[in-house]
């Protein structure tokens, strides 16, 4: 269906700011205006849900968690970026597969079966964009996603 994206982002936002620990911050740099993209809520709700829900997990006290959306020629780019432990090189092309976890030991006491990420790049794959990760270890993580889009014409009634 079609989905103002500026808005449904908002409202998952919203859903966690309400939710998370006080002592982290939260950031958006959103567009202003509404971007019409044809997805699957549900499946995209759980795409950010898994972003949000690690970014959250492995933030620190005071940490800031920044929400980004960028509007760009035929898509969309959106970014999740924390302040967290980040993701030693060497494992940042894995954690996007099934059942990867980067330190067995460290996130063990997290929870979490390694699925999340392995289900998110299926879902922006089948939506025809494209999912990446950067980091720097002991400084933060930042996930980076795209979606087709295209403006729609403004139409003059007049
Ligand atoms: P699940 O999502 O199934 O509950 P999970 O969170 O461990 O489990 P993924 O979401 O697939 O699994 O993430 C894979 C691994 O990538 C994580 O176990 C963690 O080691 C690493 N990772 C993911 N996001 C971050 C992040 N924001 N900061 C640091 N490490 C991360
Ligand atoms: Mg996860």
């Amino acid at each position: 269906e079609w989905v103002d994206f500026t808005e449904f982002f908002s409202r998952i936002i919203d859903r966690f700011e309400m939710a998370k620990r006080e002592n982290v911050r939260f950031t958006r740099i959103l567009p202003r205006k509404p971007l019409f993209v044809e997805i699957d809520e549900d499946k995209l709700t759980q795409v950010l849900d898994n972003i949000i829900s690690n970014a959250l997990k492995y933030s620190p006290e005071g940490g800031e968690v920044i929400f980004t959306v960028l509007e760009e020629e035929g898509k969309i780019t959106v970014s999740i970026k924390d302040e967290g432990i980040g993701i030693p090189k060497e494992n940042l092309g894995k954690i996007f597969d099934r059942f990867y976890r980067v330190d067995k030991a460290r996130t063990r006491k997290l929870g979490g079966t390694g699925l999340g990420l392995a289900i998110a790049r299926e879902m922006v794959n089948a939506h025809g964009g494209t999912i990446w990760a950067t980091s720097e270890e002991g400084r933060g993580t930042q996930i980076i996603f795209t979606l087709p889009y295209e403006p729609t014409e403004e139409v003059d009634w007049s």
